[in-house]
């Protein structure tokens, strides 16, 4: 078995928060936009469901703003570094430009990754999820565990 991903690289890439492994997104990357937030109904790995609960990822657009948030910021610090603020040379406006720009391009990753984030918080990390699929075998949860895993 590959090296495990860690917490980060996992939310950061989409990845289920259970096994690590399994895309929770149908789509590898956002295009074609229309279908850029269709899930997979279980993770193809593991078996995790990805919407715990109906209208699961109703809160998550709290994550995206706080995301949002967050970029803005760390713009802050890097153009007051690099270039400075002033309402006197138009530098402000060219930073609310760049950051309106970045969140407006970048939107669709946020909330894929808005996403990623919040299931991220509510399944725990499971090193043998793939030797206990959930799904298709959840009524035989019960024997399966008492069998012998051999690899
Ligand atoms: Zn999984």
């Amino acid at each position: 078995m590959g090296k495990k991903r860690s917490m980060v690289s996992s939310m950061l890439s989409n990845k289920c928060p259970r096994c690590r492994e399994g895309d929770l997104y149908v789509q590898k990357g956002v295009f074609p936009l229309r279908r850029m937030m269709t899930m997979n109904e279980r993770c193809p790995v593991c078996g995790q469901k990805t919407e715990l609960e109906p209208g699961f990822y109703y809160g998550t657009g709290y994550v995206s703003y706080g995301l949002s948030v967050a970029l803005a910021v760390f713009n802050i610090v890097w153009y007051v570094v690099l270039i400075g603020f002033s309402w006197k040379d138009n530098s402000m406006w060219y930073y609310l430009g760049i950051t309106i720009a970045m969140l407006i391009i970048l939107q669709p990753l946020i909330m894929r990754l808005s996403r990623s984030l919040y299931i991220s918080f509510f399944v725990k990390f499971d090193p043998d999820a793939k030797d206990n699929v959930y799904g298709a075998v959840e009524e035989t949860n019960a024997v399966e565990e008492m069998e012998e895993v051999t690899v």
